[in-house]
């Protein structure tokens, strides 16, 4: 690249309102519908909307985009993004960018959402007890170490960051340990872990309606771990998941977005290898030099406070 890539791009997660389909009574908190419309209305008055097409093109082509220009992105294939960002979208002649994980029917969920259902029915000293509980000798050690260590780096002050604490052990440090623990608490509390993560999940329906509507896909991944934790071997197959997924829906070259924003030096050529052209951080930057390390800005965390869900 030539020049530095001036585009604002915005990340949503969870869209909903309590009570709605895509909340469905699981307590896991979103942003609001309102406050979705709300800031697409701001946006607009200071931005031109452009596709992911358009984002393709100016990087295979070097061409460049219009001034302001923005693009909306969405992470994790959660039916919110069907249930209620699509109509919106369509409804206004946009587009979005969807990183979608390659969940098969019966993988249940990625460990990050277990926690979000946990979190929302237990609460955080619950749930850590309960894992805690759960664990044998050496895990517990294991946990309560990476805990501290945490807490030195990050002082918590809040819960927001008391339970990205928690999160940050449980998804890095201990991450292949907690996996089925999580299973297990999860069907204990509140369900049956496949049938409501076929639900909660986009399914292909869902994804062919929004390509068919102007939607538009990227990776990210298939079991969604922090890139900075896993050897090489299980971040290139990770990518190439994403890559033989995107293969039904999508015109390559593609894009992909980083689990948890996790960054790995290799991830730029095991990318482009694998037939990906742009990747996506979570870090705030509006100029970006670098294809495989496009910024973004979390728009729940502008309209308030946020709640840290990543
Ligand atoms: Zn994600």
């Amino acid at each position: 690249m030539n020049h530095p890539l001036e585009l604002t791009v915005m990340m949503y997660h969870y869209i909903r309102d309590s009570g709605d389909a895509a909340e469905a009574g699981s307590g896991i908190p979103g942003m609001s519908v309102k406050d979705f419309e709300a800031q697409l209305d701001e946006l607009s008055k200071q931005h031109t909307f452009i596709t992911w097409p358009d984002v393709r093109m100016a990087l295979e082509e070097g061409k460049s985009l219009p001034s302001s220009a923005c693009l909306l992105t969405f992470d994790d294939g959660v039916c919110d993004h069907y249930l209620n960002a699509f109509k919106i979208l369509h409804d206004r002649n946009l587009s979005g960018l969807f990183f979608v994980l390659d969940r098969g029917e019966n993988e249940g969920f990625i460990l990050a959402h277990k926690i979000h259902f946990l979190l929302a029915k237990l609460g955080l000293d619950e749930l850590r007890a309960a894992i805690l509980e759960k664990l044998d000798s050496e895990q517990r050690e294991q946990f309560l170490w990476a805990e501290k260590q945490y807490q030195l780096k990050y002082p918590p002050i809040s819960t927001d960051k008391r339970i990205n604490l928690l999160k940050a052990v449980l998804q890095r440090d201990l991450s292949p340990e907690v996996d089925s623990l999580l299973s297990d608490l999860f069907e204990m509390h509140i369900g049956s872990e496949n049938e409501i993560a076929r639900s909660y999940y986009l399914n292909t329906d869902q994804i062919r309606e929004m390509a068919a509507g102007g939607m538009h896909f990227g990776g990210h991944s298939r079991s969604h771990p922090w890139f900075d934790w896993i050897d090489a071997e299980v971040r290139t197959n990770e990518i190439k998941a994403s890559a033989e997924w995107l293969q039904q829906y999508e015109v390559g070259p593609w894009a992909f977005a980083y689990p948890y924003g996790g960054l790995s030096e290799d991830s730029p050529h095991l990318l482009k290898k694998y037939g990906f052209i742009a990747a996506f951080t979570t870090n705030a930057q509006l100029r970006h030099s670098d294809p495989y390390f496009i910024g973004r800005l979390d728009g729940e965390e502008i309209t308030h406070e946020g709640h840290g869900y990543v």
